[in-house]
């Protein structure tokens, strides 16, 4: 689970079992004109085989860098600083770049907010799903072929074969994703990692490719790390949430529990920001005050400044992470300070 102080109790420590993905205490800083900036903080969570974590927090929490770290393509000058991350159970983060590279798309499959990140425009969807698939699998042409229409069958394509001669271009917003989606999954990868997959669609279409990217990797028991803003998204989807919050996870647990009862004062406030499914407000109710630069994190609890609830020791020490039933908070009023 979450936090620096369980480490000691990671269960990616034991060989039996180990998650397909567990990252522990990862720090990430970024080399600027005006110094280091930490943009990820001792960040640990773990996701189980056929698990669905969603990654939650507002612009600027450091879901997609956590992501970015992962497949490891941090841009910018950034850099892993601090702690590991192992893709079933062995590391990944001290690979060089000539040795991640087999690992992306065989082993962590993508899928990003823009399609045009993973499509080639000028590439028909046939070529690019049939060399992706004959890149990662051992498969002859026709093999490959076989498996690019199966894939874009799977990802509800009609006239899939008839369509392998089609440019992105020529599919709709909902479609390329489909393809993105397909592409993802040639490789027969452990984890997906998507981030933001639904931001560009049309609202219409947004319910229907979750749900498809969700059952996909469920049924082929591939864990998922979804990366969103939207609370409502991972009420849906997910089976974990991680709540993101300037670089550090403030609250992590099951699902059902971090909806019905969330403990963090961040947490709260992104479930109050979800609107009710009966109507719509013409206001959300939001958090007030912004996510901190990453030059100006506060001392102490991050959120401190934006927090209703702070008391004494939040402007200046930083809350540990503790158990509270099948969740873990970091937030003073939960008791433990680091
Ligand atoms: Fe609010 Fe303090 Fe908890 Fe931070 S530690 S969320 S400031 S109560």
């Amino acid at each position: 689970m979450i936090s620096p102080s369980d480490s000691a109790a990671a269960p990616f420590d034991s060989p039996a079992a180990p998650p397909v993905l567990g990252v522990r205490d990862l720090s990430v800083t970024f080399t600027t004109r005006r110094g280091a900036l930490t943009a990820l903080d001792r960040v640990s969570f773990e996701i189980a085989r056929g698990e669905v974590l969603g990654v939650v927090g507002e612009s600027g929490a450091g879901k997609s860098v956590t992501g970015a770290a992962v497949i490891g393509l941090l841009a910018g000058g950034g850099r892993v600083t601090g702690g590991e991350i192992r893709l079933s159970g062995s590391r990944i983060d001290n690979l060089n770049a000539r040795q991640m590279r087999p690992i992306r798309g065989r082993r962590i499959g993508m899928v990003f907010q823009d399609p045009s990140v993973s499509l080639d425009p000028l590439l028909t969807i046939g070529d690019q799903l049939i060399e992706t698939i004959r890149t990662h699998l051992n498969l002859d042409a026709a093999g490959a072929r076989r498996r690019a229409v199966a894939l874009l069958e799977e990802t509800g394509i009609p006239d899939a074969a008839g369509r392998l001669a089609s440019f992105p271009h020529e599919f709709s917003g909902g479609m390329r994703q489909r393809v993105v989606i397909a592409l993802a999954l040639a490789g027969e990868p452990e984890l997906i990692i998507a981030d933001e997959p639904t931001t560009a669609l049309d609202v219409s279409v947004q319910a229907q490719i979750l749900d498809l990217l969700s059952g996909l990797c469920r049924e082929r028991r591939t864990a998922l790390m979804l990366i969103t803003h939207d609370m409502g998204v991972i009420a849906r989807m997910a089976d974990r949430v991680a709540v993101m919050y300037a670089g550090r996870v403030v609250e992590t647990g099951p699902v059902d529990e971090v909806v019905r009862r969330p403990r963090h004062p961040y947490a709260k406030g992104l479930m109050a920001a979800i609107p009710p499914l009966s109507h719509r407000p013409e206001r959300l109710v939001s958090i007030p005050g912004a996510m901190p630069r990453l030059s100006a994190i506060p001392a102490g609890c991050a959120f401190h400044p934006r927090c209703a609830a702070a008391v004494a020791p939040c402007s200046v020490t930083r809350p540990a992470s503790v158990a509270d039933g099948a969740v873990r908070v970091a937030c003073h009023l939960y008791g433990g300070a680091s």
